[in-house]
């Protein structure tokens, strides 16, 4: 994929902090996730209790982590961050949980890849604010109960059907993002622009909008990218003619697709006729892993409608003929 596109983290978005919004007024996009946060935590405070335990899902850079320290940040307390392969004994999550004061939040980011063992201990935890420990082995063993402090458990997935029942039924509330409109974007783009202290044009935002495949975190990483090129080809300004050469030259398409979006359509077109096609299949024609296709290709062509998910594979829609310059076969539905 594309490094510049994809909605993953990289190494160099360390400096996008600057962009991050730092509470959930500045935080655009997503009305109704915030609206509803807004209740939740201002319930939490009135009340002097943890807030309930929340689950973000959704593709990856829309905000799940954003929102979740905006989060402990609007509550006043402090956020903890770890992930679920990071945490690969019992003993690692524990160590964090015993060091939590009251009401903090708990950030575990792709919760759906934590080991079995560790989730075991997650359930009382979170349940009832209870660690319980084996200590010894064989006859000699003991269970050891330790009492935590209440806390805040913020789980963020890009894939709910990966949790097991008995994990995602203890969060409270469990939040879908959605993929963000071209005016949302926009505004993120403007807004980032106005804090590198770049000039913008508004067509110029609206390009990098329109092309950052509904992720906020493209849309930061591309407007980077193009006020690079406004500085060495340009007079400094963010104009649609800067920004259009920039990402064309960067491969990104008009609806933001990238190489890597192409060759999978490509790749349906035209040696499978447009499907249905398997997604083993796929991933071995592309040489891409299976998450990688399913959480981060497939949810925004999904979204556009370039394809569509059948219970025989995965198919080319009419969209995605078009978008590719090419003519539906005649029984291809889309
Ligand atoms: P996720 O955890 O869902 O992968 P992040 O919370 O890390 O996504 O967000 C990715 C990037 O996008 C961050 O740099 C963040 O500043 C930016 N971002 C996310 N949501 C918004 C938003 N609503 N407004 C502005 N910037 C955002």
């Amino acid at each position: 994929l594309n490094p510049v596109l994809s909605p993953e983290p990289l190494e160099t978005d360390s400096e996008d902090r600057a962009l991050r919004p730092q509470n959930l007024d500045e935080f655009i996009g997503q009305a109704e996730v915030r609206a509803n946060l807004k209740v939740f935590i201002e319930s939490a405070r009135r009340r002097g209790k943890a807030m309930d335990h929340t689950l973000f899902h959704g593709p990856p850079g829309l905000g799940k982590t954003t929102l979740a320290q905006i989060m402990a940040r609007e509550l006043g307390v402090s956020f903890r961050m770890t992930s679920g392969p990071v945490l690969a004994r019992a003993g690692d999550l524990a160590a964090i949980l015993t060091n939590l004061e009251a009401r903090d939040v708990l950030f575990i980011d792709e919760i759906h890849r934590m080991n079995p063992a560790v989730e075991e201990i997650l359930y009382p935890a979170m349940e009832d604010f209870e660690l319980d420990l084996v200590i010894g082995e064989g006859p000699a063993a003991r269970t050891l109960r330790i009492e935590l402090q209440p806390f805040t458990l913020v789980g963020a997935t890009t894939r709910m059907g990966l949790l097991t029942t008995p994990l995602r039924d203890r969060f409270g509330i469990p939040t879908r993002l959605q993929f963000y409109t071209i005016p949302e974007l926009d505004m993120i783009v403007s807004r980032g622009a106005r804090l590198l202290g770049v000039p913008a044009a508004p067509e110029g935002t609206l390009e990098i909008a329109r092309r950052a495949r509904g992720t906020p975190r493209i849309a930061g990483r591309l407007l980077r990218r193009v006020v690079d090129f406004a500085l060495v080809e340009g007079d400094g300004t963010l104009t649609r003619a800067i920004a259009d050469r920039a990402l064309t030259r960067l491969g990104v398409d008009h609806l933001g697709l990238d190489a890597a979006d192409r060759r999978y359509m490509t790749l349906m077109a035209e040696h499978y006729g447009g499907g249905p096609v398997g997604i083993e299949t796929l991933s071995a024609a592309l040489s891409e892993s299976r998450d990688s296709i399913e959480e981060v290709t497939e949810p925004y062509l999904l979204q556009q409608g370039l394809i569509q998910r059948t219970p025989r594979g995965r198919m080319l829609a009419q969209g995605g003929w078009r978008h590719l310059g090419l003519d539906a076969p005649k029984t291809a539905q889309g």
